[in-house]
This record gives structure tokens, C-alpha cells and sequence, in this order.
């Protein structure tokens, strides 16, 4: 099975090999570089599923299965913001720092601190481009008042976690992978790629 994730974020193609790998063994995962799909997709959906699909279909160009994911914080006292713009929350995508001090800001004087990462995982077959499959992952939480432990990335030291009463950031991978809203979203793809391959 050869599957094109629409990243080219290394972490992330090899996180999804792993995963997939564990119930498929001749997986192969595969970056847009390196099928030559080299063209900037714009994201510009107004949900993760709908951003998911745009990867995944842009993926699918290269004739194997296109996988693409979007995920983000969601905080209910904010209207569910930042949400898509969870990268570039602070203004300059990617700068975690700013993000997580923007967000500490904004909810300085609010009560209400729940919040939920939200995956989408878009599947889409390149036989049929028009019929995405879409996989939703959701991890429900609250934020912080300030950063605790250091792992991981983005708003990490910031979402507890109350079942595991360990922030994302104190988490190791396997422990992370087990419950987030990546790991919920990936192994519903995975159940889905063994119950529909049929040999692409
Ligand atoms: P992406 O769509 O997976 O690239 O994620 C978009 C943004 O959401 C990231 O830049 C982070 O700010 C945030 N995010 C998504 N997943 C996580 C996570 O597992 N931990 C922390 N931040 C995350």
C-alpha cells in the first residue's frame, strides 16, 4: 500500500508509518517532495475537515492514496478559537511561544478554561477524487494557567489532560499517541485503510 501524506513534516510521516505499519506491514508513506508534488496547496477551507481534504485530494494527484490532516486547540471561552489559526495564532505561523502567550492573555480573566485539540484525518483514493473519507479525533481538556513539563510542541505545556492528570507536555510519545486527538484520528484511518484497501 502506498500512501502520500500531504506534509512535509518528517515527524509526522514517520508517526504515520509507524502507526499504520503496526497493522500493515508493506506500508509505504511518502512526502509531497517525493513524489514530486511540489506546488504550495492552499489551505483555505473554513473547517480542519474541509482542510484535510484539500490536502488529501492534492496528495491523490500523485495516483496513490492522499492522506491529509488538520488540527488545532479549540477553547470554548474564546468561541472556539484560535481553531484553524491555532499555527498562527499570534500572527507569525508556527512561533509556539507567542501563541501560548496570546492564549494565556485572552483567558486571563475567564472562568471557563475547557477546551479540546480536534484532528481531521482526510482519506481520498485517487480513483475517486471526490469522495473524501474524513476521521475525526477530539481530546477534551483545559488550559493551564501556566506552562508545565517539556515535551512536545505548540500548546503542549498548556492542555491538561485531567484522566491522565498529566499535562500534553509531561506526556512521553506512546502516552501522548494513546489519547490525543492525533493518535484518536489516525487509528480510525488505520481501521479503515485495513477494512477498504483493495490494492492501489
Ligand atoms: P497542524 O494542522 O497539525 O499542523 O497543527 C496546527 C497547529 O495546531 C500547530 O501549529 C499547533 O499550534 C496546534 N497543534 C495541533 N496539534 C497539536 C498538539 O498535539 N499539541 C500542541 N499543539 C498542537
Amino acid at each position: 500500500m502506498k500512501i502520500v501524506l500531504a506534509s512535509h513534516n518528517k515527524h509526522k510521516i514517520a508517526e504515520l508509518k509507524r502507526i499504520l505499519s503496526q497493522s500493515i506491514p508493506e506500508v509505504e508513506v511518502y512526502s509531497l517532495d517525493e513524489v514530486g508534488l511540489t506546488d504550495e496547496i492552499e489551505e483555505n477551507g473554513t473547517t480542519f475537515a474541509e482542510n484535510a481534504t484539500i490536502k488529501a485530494r492534492a496528495a491523490a494527484m500523485s495516483g496513490y492514496i492522499g492522506v491529509g490532516d488538520d488540527s488545532g486547540l479549540e477553547v470554548n471561552a474564546l468561541g472556539g478559537a484560535p481553531g484553524i489559526y491555532s499555527a498562527r495564532y499570534a500572527g507569525e505561523h508556527g512561533n509556539d511561544e507567542a501563541n501560548n502567550q496570546l492564549l494565556l492573555q485572552n483567558l486571563a480573566d475567564k472562568q471557563d478554561r475547557s477546551g479540546a485539540f480536534v484532528c481531521a484525518i482526510a482519506c481520498v483514493f485517487p480513483e475517486e477524487p471526490d469522495n473524501a473519507h474524513v476521521f475525526l479525533g477530539k481530546t477534551e481538556g483545559e488550559i493551564l494557567h501556566a506552562y508545565r513539563g517539556n515535551t512536545g510542541f505548540g500548546y503542549d505545556p498548556l492542555f491538561y489532560y485531567p484522566p491522565m492528570e498529566k499535562s500534553y507536555a509531561e506526556m512521553t510519545a506512546d502516552e501522548k499517541n494513546s489519547i490525543s486527538h492525533r493518535g484518536r484520528a489516525m487509528q480510525l484511518l488505520v481501521d479503515f485503510l485495513v477494512k477498504n484497501y483493495n490494492g492501489v
